[in-house]
Protein backbone atom coordinates (compact mmCIF):
# COMPACT_ATOMS: atom_id res chain seq x y z
CA UNK A 1 0.00 0.00 0.00
CA UNK A 2 1.48 3.86 -1.15
CA UNK A 3 2.05 6.36 1.59
CA UNK A 4 2.23 9.62 1.09
CA UNK A 5 3.93 11.92 3.38
CA UNK A 6 1.78 15.10 2.05
CA UNK A 7 -1.06 15.58 3.41
CA UNK A 8 -0.73 12.97 6.15
CA UNK A 9 -2.57 13.96 9.18
CA UNK A 10 -0.50 15.92 11.31
CA UNK A 11 0.83 14.78 14.92
CA UNK A 12 -0.42 15.95 17.84
CA UNK A 13 2.60 15.59 20.57
CA UNK A 14 0.36 16.81 23.22
CA UNK A 15 0.04 14.22 25.81
CA UNK A 16 -3.47 13.04 26.08
CA UNK A 17 -5.29 16.55 25.76
CA UNK A 18 -8.71 17.19 27.57
CA UNK A 19 -11.25 16.65 24.91
CA UNK A 20 -13.73 19.54 24.67
CA UNK A 21 -17.26 18.73 24.19
CA UNK A 22 -19.38 21.71 23.52
CA UNK A 23 -22.17 21.57 26.53
CA UNK A 24 -25.55 20.14 24.67
CA UNK A 25 -28.10 22.86 26.65
CA UNK A 26 -31.43 20.74 26.67
CA UNK A 27 -32.88 23.80 25.07
CA UNK A 28 -30.93 24.18 22.12
CA UNK A 29 -33.23 24.67 19.37
CA UNK A 30 -33.13 22.92 16.05
CA UNK A 31 -34.28 24.55 13.15
CA UNK A 32 -34.98 21.08 10.78
CA UNK A 33 -36.80 19.39 13.61
CA UNK A 34 -38.94 22.43 14.83
CA UNK A 35 -40.23 22.42 11.03
CA UNK A 36 -40.78 18.84 10.83
CA UNK A 37 -44.44 18.41 10.54
CA UNK A 38 -45.70 16.40 13.37
CA UNK A 39 -47.70 13.54 12.26
CA UNK A 40 -48.80 10.16 14.24
CA UNK A 41 -46.67 8.11 11.91
CA UNK A 42 -44.03 10.66 12.74
CA UNK A 43 -44.70 10.34 16.48
CA UNK A 44 -44.45 6.61 16.31
CA UNK A 45 -41.51 6.19 14.26
CA UNK A 46 -39.86 8.85 17.17
CA UNK A 47 -41.40 6.72 20.20
CA UNK A 48 -40.09 3.19 18.31
CA UNK A 49 -36.66 5.25 18.06
CA UNK A 50 -36.67 6.32 21.67
CA UNK A 51 -37.26 2.93 22.98
CA UNK A 52 -34.90 1.06 21.01
CA UNK A 53 -32.12 3.26 22.34
CA UNK A 54 -32.94 3.24 25.98
CA UNK A 55 -31.20 -0.21 25.63
CA UNK A 56 -29.28 -0.83 22.62
CA UNK A 57 -27.19 2.34 22.18
CA UNK A 58 -23.62 1.65 21.75
CA UNK A 59 -20.43 4.18 21.78
CA UNK A 60 -18.20 3.73 19.15
CA UNK A 61 -14.66 3.26 20.19
CA UNK A 62 -12.31 6.43 20.66
CA UNK A 63 -15.93 8.22 21.73
CA UNK A 64 -15.05 11.30 23.09
CA UNK A 65 -12.29 11.68 19.64
CA UNK A 66 -15.25 11.47 17.14
CA UNK A 67 -17.18 15.05 16.10
CA UNK A 68 -20.83 13.19 15.56
CA UNK A 69 -23.60 14.09 13.18
CA UNK A 70 -27.75 14.22 13.45
CA UNK A 71 -30.24 14.19 10.80
CA UNK A 72 -33.94 14.86 11.34
CA UNK A 73 -35.02 15.32 7.79
CA UNK A 74 -31.92 14.64 5.80
CA UNK A 75 -29.06 12.10 6.63
CA UNK A 76 -26.94 14.76 8.37
CA UNK A 77 -28.60 18.17 9.31
CA UNK A 78 -26.48 19.32 12.37
CA UNK A 79 -22.84 18.25 13.05
CA UNK A 80 -19.61 19.24 14.95
CA UNK A 81 -20.99 17.56 18.00
CA UNK A 82 -19.08 16.05 20.24
CA UNK A 83 -19.63 13.45 23.73
CA UNK A 84 -17.16 12.45 26.28
CA UNK A 85 -19.26 8.95 26.63
CA UNK A 86 -21.81 7.02 25.98
CA UNK A 87 -24.12 8.64 28.57
CA UNK A 88 -23.63 11.79 27.00
CA UNK A 89 -24.90 10.54 23.82
CA UNK A 90 -27.38 8.76 25.21
CA UNK A 91 -28.86 12.02 26.55
CA UNK A 92 -28.86 13.91 23.73
CA UNK A 93 -30.21 10.77 21.67
CA UNK A 94 -33.30 10.86 23.87
CA UNK A 95 -33.75 14.24 24.39
CA UNK A 96 -33.99 15.35 20.39
CA UNK A 97 -34.40 12.13 18.77
CA UNK A 98 -32.71 11.66 15.37
CA UNK A 99 -33.73 9.77 12.85
CA UNK A 100 -30.11 9.59 11.76
CA UNK A 101 -26.79 8.84 13.92
CA UNK A 102 -23.70 9.18 12.35
CA UNK A 103 -19.42 9.98 13.65
CA UNK A 104 -16.35 11.11 12.02
CA UNK A 105 -14.27 8.03 10.57
CA UNK A 106 -11.78 10.39 12.16
CA UNK A 107 -10.37 11.20 15.56
CA UNK A 108 -9.51 14.18 16.04
CA UNK A 109 -7.89 16.34 19.57
CA UNK A 110 -10.82 18.46 19.52
CA UNK A 111 -13.99 16.77 17.56
CA UNK A 112 -16.46 19.66 17.84
CA UNK A 113 -14.38 22.33 17.09
CA UNK A 114 -14.83 24.50 14.04
CA UNK A 115 -14.00 25.21 11.35
CA UNK A 116 -12.52 21.81 10.90
CA UNK A 117 -9.05 23.02 10.75
CA UNK A 118 -9.51 23.48 14.39
CA UNK A 119 -10.25 20.19 15.43
CA UNK A 120 -6.69 18.87 15.21
CA UNK A 121 -7.20 15.73 13.22
CA UNK A 122 -5.17 12.16 14.72
CA UNK A 123 -5.86 9.77 12.25
CA UNK A 124 -8.92 8.54 10.35
CA UNK A 125 -10.15 4.74 9.80
CA UNK A 126 -9.97 3.56 6.59
CA UNK A 127 -14.08 2.65 5.72
CA UNK A 128 -15.11 0.98 2.18
CA UNK A 129 -18.99 2.39 1.12
CA UNK A 130 -20.85 -0.68 -1.06
CA UNK A 131 -24.17 0.58 -1.53
CA UNK A 132 -24.07 -1.50 -5.07
CA UNK A 133 -26.44 0.98 -6.79
CA UNK A 134 -25.19 1.12 -10.33
CA UNK A 135 -24.93 -2.78 -11.30
CA UNK A 136 -28.14 -3.37 -9.31
CA UNK A 137 -30.06 -1.02 -11.79
CA UNK A 138 -30.02 -4.57 -13.83
CA UNK A 139 -31.86 -6.21 -11.13
CA UNK A 140 -35.41 -6.50 -12.06
CA UNK A 141 -36.81 -5.39 -8.99
CA UNK A 142 -37.92 -2.07 -10.18
CA UNK A 143 -40.61 -3.32 -12.30
CA UNK A 144 -42.02 -6.05 -9.60
CA UNK A 145 -44.49 -3.78 -8.42
CA UNK A 146 -44.72 -3.69 -4.39
CA UNK A 147 -41.06 -4.84 -3.54
CA UNK A 148 -40.05 -3.35 -0.46
CA UNK A 149 -36.89 -4.45 0.23
CA UNK A 150 -34.44 -6.73 -2.75
CA UNK A 151 -32.87 -8.81 -1.37
CA UNK A 152 -31.37 -9.99 -5.02
CA UNK A 153 -29.43 -6.61 -4.96
CA UNK A 154 -28.49 -6.67 -1.29
CA UNK A 155 -26.94 -10.52 -2.37
CA UNK A 156 -24.78 -8.42 -5.13
CA UNK A 157 -23.70 -6.02 -2.90
CA UNK A 158 -22.44 -8.62 -0.30
CA UNK A 159 -20.46 -10.87 -2.87
CA UNK A 160 -18.65 -7.31 -3.99
CA UNK A 161 -17.89 -6.49 0.07
CA UNK A 162 -16.68 -10.52 0.43
CA UNK A 163 -14.74 -10.12 -2.80
CA UNK A 164 -13.48 -7.18 -1.54
CA UNK A 165 -12.26 -8.40 2.05
CA UNK A 166 -10.98 -11.77 0.91
CA UNK A 167 -9.04 -11.09 -2.41
CA UNK A 168 -8.17 -6.90 -2.01
CA UNK A 169 -7.74 -6.50 1.97
CA UNK A 170 -6.75 -9.23 3.13
CA UNK A 171 -4.42 -11.50 0.25
CA UNK A 172 -3.22 -7.72 -1.87
CA UNK A 173 -3.13 -5.05 0.98
CA UNK A 174 -1.83 -7.85 3.87
CA UNK A 175 -4.42 -6.58 6.50
CA UNK A 176 -5.50 -9.04 9.23
CA UNK A 177 -8.83 -10.58 8.96
CA UNK A 178 -9.18 -9.36 12.49
CA UNK A 179 -8.85 -5.66 11.91
CA UNK A 180 -11.67 -5.42 9.42
CA UNK A 181 -15.22 -5.55 10.16
CA UNK A 182 -18.47 -4.78 8.83
CA UNK A 183 -21.75 -3.64 8.90
CA UNK A 184 -25.09 -3.36 7.39
CA UNK A 185 -25.74 0.32 6.45
CA UNK A 186 -29.52 0.29 7.32
CA UNK A 187 -30.37 0.63 4.13
CA UNK A 188 -28.69 -1.03 0.65
CA UNK A 189 -25.13 -1.99 1.34
CA UNK A 190 -22.39 -2.75 3.69
CA UNK A 191 -20.04 -0.64 4.67
CA UNK A 192 -16.31 -2.51 5.60
CA UNK A 193 -14.33 -0.73 8.45
CA UNK A 194 -10.34 -1.38 8.85
CA UNK A 195 -8.81 -0.52 11.97
CA UNK A 196 -4.90 -0.50 11.22
CA UNK A 197 -3.04 1.80 12.92
CA UNK A 198 -0.91 2.50 9.81
CA UNK A 199 -4.28 2.59 8.27
CA UNK A 200 -4.88 5.60 10.20
CA UNK A 201 -2.57 8.08 8.51
CA UNK A 202 -3.11 7.26 4.51
CA UNK A 203 -3.43 10.85 2.72
CA UNK A 204 -6.89 11.20 1.25
CA UNK A 205 -4.66 10.89 -1.89
CA UNK A 206 -3.72 7.32 -1.28
CA UNK A 207 -7.33 6.49 -0.32
CA UNK A 208 -8.90 7.59 -3.59
CA UNK A 209 -5.66 5.51 -5.38
CA UNK A 210 -7.11 2.25 -3.46
CA UNK A 211 -10.83 3.17 -4.09
CA UNK A 212 -10.46 3.52 -8.15
CA UNK A 213 -7.70 0.86 -8.00
CA UNK A 214 -10.64 -1.51 -6.47
CA UNK A 215 -13.29 -0.74 -8.76
CA UNK A 216 -10.24 -0.43 -11.45
CA UNK A 217 -12.30 2.48 -13.07
CA UNK A 218 -8.87 3.82 -14.28
CA UNK A 219 -7.55 0.43 -15.36
CA UNK A 220 -6.79 -0.19 -18.91
CA UNK A 221 -4.75 -2.15 -21.27
CA UNK A 222 -1.13 0.65 -20.56
CA UNK A 223 -1.56 -0.88 -16.99
CA UNK A 224 -1.42 -4.50 -18.49
CA UNK A 225 0.73 -5.01 -21.27
CA UNK A 226 4.53 -4.14 -22.26
CA UNK A 227 5.65 -4.11 -25.80
CA UNK A 228 9.06 -4.79 -26.63
CA UNK A 229 10.60 -4.73 -30.16
CA UNK A 230 12.61 -7.82 -29.82
CA UNK A 231 13.24 -7.37 -34.36
CA UNK A 232 12.18 -5.21 -36.94
CA UNK A 233 8.61 -4.36 -36.66
CA UNK A 234 8.78 -7.46 -34.65
CA UNK A 235 7.27 -7.22 -30.91
CA UNK A 236 7.33 -9.23 -27.89
CA UNK A 237 3.94 -8.47 -25.43
CA UNK A 238 4.42 -9.47 -22.10
CA UNK A 239 1.66 -9.10 -19.81
CA UNK A 240 0.11 -11.32 -16.62
CA UNK A 241 1.13 -14.55 -15.72
CA UNK A 242 0.25 -17.59 -13.56
CA UNK A 243 2.38 -15.70 -10.32
CA UNK A 244 0.52 -12.00 -11.11
CA UNK A 245 -1.26 -11.19 -8.04
CA UNK A 246 -4.01 -8.74 -7.92
CA UNK A 247 -5.49 -7.10 -10.45
CA UNK A 248 -2.90 -8.48 -13.09
CA UNK A 249 -3.78 -12.21 -11.27
CA UNK A 250 -7.38 -12.16 -11.75
CA UNK A 251 -6.72 -11.15 -15.56
CA UNK A 252 -4.44 -14.13 -15.88
CA UNK A 253 -6.93 -16.12 -14.14
CA UNK A 254 -10.22 -15.34 -15.98
CA UNK A 255 -8.17 -15.67 -19.21
CA UNK A 256 -7.00 -18.68 -18.54
CA UNK A 257 -10.21 -19.98 -17.55
CA UNK A 258 -12.38 -19.09 -20.96
CA UNK A 259 -9.05 -20.69 -22.70
CA UNK A 260 -9.40 -23.67 -20.79
CA UNK A 261 -13.69 -24.14 -21.36
CA UNK A 262 -12.85 -23.51 -25.19
CA UNK A 263 -15.89 -21.29 -24.87
CA UNK A 264 -15.92 -19.63 -28.33
CA UNK A 265 -18.82 -17.25 -27.83
CA UNK A 266 -17.13 -16.02 -24.52
CA UNK A 267 -13.82 -15.68 -26.59
CA UNK A 268 -15.53 -14.10 -29.83
CA UNK A 269 -15.77 -10.94 -27.61
CA UNK A 270 -12.02 -10.09 -26.89
CA UNK A 271 -10.32 -11.97 -29.70
CA UNK A 272 -10.71 -12.57 -33.45
CA UNK A 273 -12.07 -15.39 -35.03
CA UNK A 274 -9.21 -17.09 -36.53
CA UNK A 275 -7.37 -16.95 -33.13
CA UNK A 276 -10.13 -18.80 -31.21
CA UNK A 277 -9.90 -21.08 -33.85
CA UNK A 278 -6.26 -21.21 -33.42
CA UNK A 279 -6.83 -21.88 -29.76
CA UNK A 280 -9.28 -24.44 -29.99
CA UNK A 281 -7.20 -26.46 -31.86
CA UNK A 282 -4.32 -26.42 -29.49
CA UNK A 283 -5.70 -24.75 -26.19
CA UNK A 284 -3.06 -26.48 -23.96
CA UNK A 285 -0.14 -24.78 -25.58
CA UNK A 286 -1.83 -21.37 -25.48
CA UNK A 287 -2.42 -22.12 -21.93
CA UNK A 288 1.56 -22.51 -21.26
CA UNK A 289 2.09 -19.25 -22.98
CA UNK A 290 -0.52 -17.26 -21.26
CA UNK A 291 1.26 -18.51 -17.76
CA UNK A 292 4.40 -17.23 -18.70
CA UNK A 293 2.60 -13.88 -19.58
CA UNK A 294 3.05 -14.65 -23.61
CA UNK A 295 -0.18 -12.41 -24.64
CA UNK A 296 1.65 -12.33 -28.06
CA UNK A 297 -0.27 -15.48 -28.77
CA UNK A 298 -3.47 -12.86 -30.02
CA UNK A 299 -3.15 -11.39 -32.99
CA UNK A 300 -4.21 -7.97 -31.30
CA UNK A 301 -2.84 -8.15 -27.71
CA UNK A 302 -3.81 -4.91 -26.63
CA UNK A 303 -7.14 -4.33 -28.18
CA UNK A 304 -7.64 -7.77 -26.73
CA UNK A 305 -6.52 -7.20 -23.52
CA UNK A 306 -8.56 -3.73 -23.29
CA UNK A 307 -11.51 -5.39 -24.39
CA UNK A 308 -10.80 -8.10 -21.32
CA UNK A 309 -10.37 -5.28 -18.96
CA UNK A 310 -13.75 -3.37 -19.71
CA UNK A 311 -15.41 -6.48 -19.22
CA UNK A 312 -14.09 -8.26 -16.34
CA UNK A 313 -13.90 -4.21 -14.61
CA UNK A 314 -17.60 -4.39 -14.80
CA UNK A 315 -18.05 -8.54 -13.47
CA UNK A 316 -15.41 -8.43 -10.63
CA UNK A 317 -14.14 -4.87 -10.19
CA UNK A 318 -15.81 -3.68 -6.76
CA UNK A 319 -18.56 -0.31 -6.96
CA UNK A 320 -17.68 1.48 -3.91
CA UNK A 321 -18.67 5.02 -2.97
CA UNK A 322 -15.21 6.64 -3.09
CA UNK A 323 -15.77 9.90 -1.70
CA UNK A 324 -16.87 7.91 1.87
CA UNK A 325 -12.90 6.16 1.83
CA UNK A 326 -11.29 9.65 0.44
CA UNK A 327 -12.99 12.14 2.68
CA UNK A 328 -11.06 12.31 5.72
CA UNK A 329 -14.28 14.31 7.14
CA UNK A 330 -16.73 11.98 6.20
CA UNK A 331 -19.59 11.17 8.94
CA UNK A 332 -20.24 7.29 8.75
CA UNK A 333 -23.68 5.86 9.99
CA UNK A 334 -23.13 4.73 13.85
CA UNK A 335 -23.22 1.23 14.15
CA UNK A 336 -25.93 -0.55 15.77
CA UNK A 337 -27.84 2.91 14.82
CA UNK A 338 -31.67 3.12 13.10
CA UNK A 339 -31.53 3.88 9.80
CA UNK A 340 -34.43 6.80 9.47
CA UNK A 341 -35.59 6.01 6.35
CA UNK A 342 -35.98 2.01 6.92
CA UNK A 343 -36.19 1.54 10.33
CA UNK A 344 -33.66 -1.20 9.87
CA UNK A 345 -30.33 -2.02 12.59
CA UNK A 346 -27.15 -0.46 10.95
CA UNK A 347 -25.97 -3.76 12.36
CA UNK A 348 -22.67 -4.38 13.10
CA UNK A 349 -22.38 -8.22 11.90
CA UNK A 350 -19.59 -10.86 12.81
CA UNK A 351 -17.75 -13.02 10.42
CA UNK A 352 -19.81 -16.06 10.57
CA UNK A 353 -22.65 -14.47 10.41
CA UNK A 354 -21.83 -12.45 7.00
CA UNK A 355 -22.73 -14.81 3.93
CA UNK A 356 -25.80 -15.19 5.25
CA UNK A 357 -26.59 -12.28 6.98
CA UNK A 358 -30.29 -10.83 5.82
CA UNK A 359 -31.49 -7.47 7.57
CA UNK A 360 -35.57 -8.93 7.56
CA UNK A 361 -34.09 -11.10 10.18
CA UNK A 362 -31.31 -10.16 11.51
CA UNK A 363 -31.23 -5.77 11.28
CA UNK A 364 -34.61 -5.58 13.30
CA UNK A 365 -35.39 -3.04 16.35
CA UNK A 366 -37.44 -5.13 18.10
CA UNK A 367 -38.09 -8.67 19.54
CA UNK A 368 -41.11 -8.59 19.69
CA UNK A 369 -44.69 -6.56 18.87
CA UNK A 370 -47.21 -6.17 16.07
CA UNK A 371 -49.01 -2.80 15.23
CA UNK A 372 -52.01 -2.25 12.83
CA UNK A 373 -51.11 -0.69 9.58
CA UNK A 374 -52.93 0.45 6.28
CA UNK A 375 -50.52 0.21 2.88
CA UNK A 376 -50.94 2.94 0.20
CA UNK A 377 -50.77 0.04 -2.60
CA UNK A 378 -49.78 -3.49 -2.25
CA UNK A 379 -46.77 -4.59 -0.61
CA UNK A 380 -45.24 -8.19 -0.84
CA UNK A 381 -41.90 -9.12 0.96
CA UNK A 382 -40.27 -11.88 2.73
CA UNK A 383 -40.01 -10.55 6.44
CA UNK A 384 -38.83 -12.18 9.78
CA UNK A 385 -39.09 -15.50 7.82
CA UNK A 386 -42.80 -15.03 6.94
CA UNK A 387 -43.94 -13.97 3.24
CA UNK A 388 -46.36 -10.64 3.56
CA UNK A 389 -48.65 -9.65 0.97
CA UNK A 390 -50.70 -6.61 2.16
CA UNK A 391 -53.40 -5.26 0.40
CA UNK A 392 -53.38 -1.81 -0.49
CA UNK A 393 -55.93 0.46 1.75
CA UNK A 394 -56.44 -2.46 4.24
CA UNK A 395 -56.05 -2.63 7.90
CA UNK A 396 -53.50 -5.44 8.68
CA UNK A 397 -51.70 -6.35 11.81
CA UNK A 398 -48.23 -6.49 11.01
CA UNK A 399 -44.82 -6.98 12.90
CA UNK A 400 -43.89 -3.68 14.34
CA UNK A 401 -40.74 -4.09 13.07
CA UNK A 402 -42.35 -4.57 9.89
CA UNK A 403 -44.62 -1.63 10.00
CA UNK A 404 -41.47 0.48 11.37
CA UNK A 405 -39.99 -0.21 8.17
CA UNK A 406 -43.65 0.59 6.02
CA UNK A 407 -43.90 3.93 7.65
CA UNK A 408 -40.29 4.85 7.57
CA UNK A 409 -40.72 4.04 3.29
CA UNK A 410 -44.05 6.39 3.56
CA UNK A 411 -45.61 3.03 2.37
CA UNK A 412 -48.34 3.30 4.55
CA UNK A 413 -50.25 4.92 7.44
CA UNK A 414 -50.82 3.97 10.86
CA UNK A 415 -54.74 2.60 11.38
ZN1 LIG B 1 -33.09 -5.60 -6.79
Amino acid sequence: MEEEKQGAPEKSNAATPETKTEPVAATEPFQQNAEMQKTPEGDFIDEKLRLYYEINLEAPNKIARREFGFGFQKKIDIRHKAFANLQELSRFISTYSPRFISYSSAIYNFPAARPIERKERLGVELIFDLDGSPRNEKCGHKKSAGTLFCKKCLENVRQDAITLKEDFLISEFGFKKEEIWQKFSGSKGFHIHIQNEKAMELSSNARRELAFYISASELGAQNFLKREEIAKRKFKYSGPDSTSKGWKGRLHREMKRLLLASDFSQMKRFISKRDAENISKNPVHYINELDNGNWGIFSKPESTIQKFVDRKKKEIGIEVDASVTFDLHRLIRLENSIHGDTGFVAKKIEDNLFPEFDPTIHALPFKKGETTIIPNDEIKIEFQNQSFRLEGGKRTEVPTNLALLILCKKRGKLA
